[in-house]
């Protein structure tokens, strides 16, 4: 059997009167992401882990924000797309950990749904992914809710 690790990482701005996405889930809040797609920082960072784990690249390579054709663009997409490489590869994933650091709202009412649409998306367990929501206890801009982040860490298994 051979494991592969990965990392991502994302951070996008918010601003008032934008959708505020995490892991394909509308969370109802009066700021949302500045980006040039939905801003999902979860599944932005999660498709730069599973990219990552297999040496392909990243999301920056694979869906250019120069890119038009991104524009607006959901990002369960960019995800789908990372998690169909990683399988035609011959792995699968054994686990995704990672925490998204909001201010506000918080995330702990939308977690569940959260990885449950992850999960879907995948078509894996829901016990195979966990995500922890904190805050930046009010230092800088994160601490001021001028922005979120996220990071996350994807075990890939092939093989027995
Ligand atoms: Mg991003």
């Amino acid at each position: 059997m051979e494991i592969r690790v990965g990392i991502g990482f994302d951070i996008h701005r918010l601003e008032e009167g934008r959708e505020l996405v995490i892991g394909g889930v509308k969370i109802p809040y009066e700021k949302g992401w500045v980006a040039h797609s939905d801003g999902d920082i979860f599944f932005h960072a999660l498709t730069d882990a599973l990219l990552g784990a297999i040496g392909y690249g990243d999301i920056g390579q694979l869906f250019p924000d120069s890119d038009k054709k991104w524009e607006g663009a959901d990002s369960s997409i960019f995800l789908k797309e990372a998690y169909r490489i990683v399988k035609e590869k011959g792995y699968s994933i054994v686990n995704i950990d990672g925490y998204i650091i909001l201010q506000k709202p918080k995330l702990l009412y939308y977690r569940k749904k959260i990885i449950e649409n992850t999960a879907k998306i995948l078509d894996i367990d829901v016990s195979r992914i966990f995500i922890k929501g904190k805050t930046f206890e009010k230092i800088g801009e994160i601490g001021e809710g001028k922005a979120g982040m996220c990071e996350v860490v994807v075990l890939l298994r092939k093989g027995e």
